[in-house]
C-alpha cells in the first residue's frame, strides 16, 4: 500500500467538515472509532484514508446484515468518498467500519446490468466534472454528435443536481477544435448557470480553466464517457509527484485483481480527485424522488392548473404557456419531459419489483460482457 499522501496533515484536507463531525455519537466517542474516508473499494473491503495512513478494513457483520436486509441498499454499502467509522482491530484482525457517515451528496444512477439496482457512483462530492470531448475539425455530424451531446450532459446535469453537488461541463480536447469556444458558448447559453470551461491535456495551462474552480479540499468527481480523456486530466492534476492513494492494481492472495476502477486521489494543489469508469449508460436513479436540474421548467410546472400535468397540451398549462412567451425552449421541455417520465417510470418498475427498463436501446441489446472466472465485476462499468 502506498504511503499517506503527504498533502495530508488534517481530515479537513481530506474534506472533513462540521457535518460529519456532527454524526460522530457518544458510543463512537467511548468505542474509540475512528473517522476515515473511503478512497477504494476491493471486494468485501474497504481502503480507508484515516490520520494515522490507509487502512483496509472489512464492514461489520450488523451492519452487512442491514445492507442485505435493506429496500436501499445503495445508500448503506460505503462508496469511495463516504466518510466511515472504523473500530481499531483487535489482536490479528482486520479493522472493521462500524458506520458509515450520512452522506452530504451523492451521485447515484438508475438500474443498469443484472442486479437492477441504483448504485452510488461517489459519495460526498462538492462538484462533478463532466467531461466531454469537443470533435475535431471535419468530424461528421454524427461524430460531433457524439462528442458533445446537450442531452447527455442533460441528464448527468440532472443526476448531479439530485445529488446535491454542482456541475462543471468540461470541454476537452480543444486543442484539436477551432470552434471550441464557439461551441462552449452555445452550451453556456443553454446550460446557464452552470459553468462551461474548455480544455486540453496536451497543451502547457490547458486545464487552467478548471483547476483554477477547485481549491484545496473540495472534493470533484470526474464523469464521461471512455475515451472523451479522464485518465489524462486526472493524470495532469496530480502533476509530478503522483500520490496513488492506494495500490490500484493490487492483487489478493489468489492473483485476482481487487480494486475497482473508482479511487480517491490527491493533487499537488490537495484537491480530492474521484475518477470514474466510462459510463455506457447513465439511467436517472429510481431512489431520486424528484428530477434534479431543471428548476427552470418546475418553477412553470407549478403553476400549471393540474397537479399532474405532464405539459402536452392540457388546459391551463404554465410551462406551454412560459414557452409562448419565449421563457422556455421547446427544447428544453422536451428533455424534461423525457427525464421525469424515466423517472416515474423506472419508480414504478421498482414499487412493483418487475425489471427496469432500460432508456438506451443499445444497453438492451448489447449481452453482459464475458468475464474471466475470478475477476470481480466492476460495479458500474
Ligand atoms: P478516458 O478513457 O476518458 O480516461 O480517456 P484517456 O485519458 O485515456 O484519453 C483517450 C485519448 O484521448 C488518449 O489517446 C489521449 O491521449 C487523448 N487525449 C486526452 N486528452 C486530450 C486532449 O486534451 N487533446 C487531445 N488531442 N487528445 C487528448
Ligand atoms: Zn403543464
Amino acid at each position: 500500500m502506498a504511503d499517506l499522501p503527504t498533502a495530508i496533515n488534517s481530515l479537513e484536507a481530506l474534506g472533513f467538515s462540521e457535518f460529519f463531525r456532527a454524526q460522530i455519537d457518544e458510543t463512537a466517542h467511548a468505542q474509540g472509532w475512528i473517522p476515515g474516508r473511503i478512497i477504494a473499494q476491493h471486494r468485501g473491503e474497504w481502503d480507508v484514508l484515516a490520520e494515522s495512513g490507509t487502512i483496509r478494513a472489512v464492514l461489520a457483520g450488523r451492519l452487512y446484515d442491514e445492507l442485505q436486509r435493506s429496500e436501499r441498499p445503495s445508500a448503506l454499502q460505503p462508496t469511495v468518498g463516504d466518510w466511515v467509522l472504523v473500530a481499531r482491530p483487535t489482536e490479528g484482525r482486520l479493522h472493521v467500519i462500524e458506520k458509515t457517515l450520512q452522506r452530504r451528496t451523492h451521485l447515484e444512477r438508475g438500474a443498469a446490468g443484472r442486479r437492477r439496482e441504483p448504485q452510488t457512483i461517489v459519495a460526498n462530492v462538492d462538484v462533478v466534472v463532466i467531461l466531454c470531448a469537443l470533435p475535431p475539425p471535419g468530424a461528421q455530424d454524427s461524430v460531433a454528435h457524439r462528442s458533445i451531446n446537450p442531452r447527455r450532459i442533460e441528464r448527468y446535469l440532472s443526476a448531479v443536481a439530485q445529488g446535491g453537488a454542482d456541475s462543471i461541463i468540461g470541454l476537452n480536447k480543444a486543442d484539436l477544435c477551432p470552434n471550441a469556444e464557439e461551441i462552449a458558448a452555445e452550451l453556456r447559453e443553454r446550460f446557464a448557470p452552470q459553468p462551461v470551461v474548455t480544455l486540453s491535456t496536451k497543451i502547457p495551462g490547458g486545464l487552467q480553466p478548471l483547476e483554477g474552480r477547485l481549491s484545496a479540499g473540495c472534493t470533484a468527481g470526474l464523469v464521461g464517457l471512455s475515451g472523451v480523456g479522464k485518465s489524462s486530466v486526472v493524470n495532469a492534476l496530480l502533476g509530478r509527484t503522483l500520490q496513488r492513494t492506494s495500490a490500484a492494481r493490487e492483487q489478493d492472495a489468489r492473483g485476482r485483481h481487487t480494486t475497482t476502477h473508482r479511487e480517491l486521489f490527491v493533487t499537488e494543489a490537495g484537491v480530492l480527485l474521484i475518477d470514474t469508469p466510462g459510463m455506457r449508460e447513465f439511467a436517472l436513479s429510481p431512489n431520486d424522488d424528484e428530477l434534479g436540474g431543471f428548476e427552470d421548467v418546475m418553477t412553470h410546472a407549478a403553476h400549471c392548473r393540474f397537479r399532474d400535468c405532464r405539459h402536452r397540451g392540457e388546459p391551463g398549462c404554465a410551462v406551454a404557456e412560459a414557452i409562448r412567451q419565449g421563457l422556455l425552449t421547446e427544447d428544453r421541455v422536451q428533455s424534461y419531459r423525457q427525464l421525469a417520465e424515466e423517472l416515474t417510470q423506472q419508480k414504478t418498475s421498482r414499487a412493483r419489483g418487475g425489471p427496469v427498463r432500460a432508456h438506451s436501446k443499445t444497453a438492451k441489446r448489447r449481452p453482459a460482457p464475458k468475464r474471466s472466472k475470478g475477476t470481480p465485476r466492476d460495479p458500474i462499468d
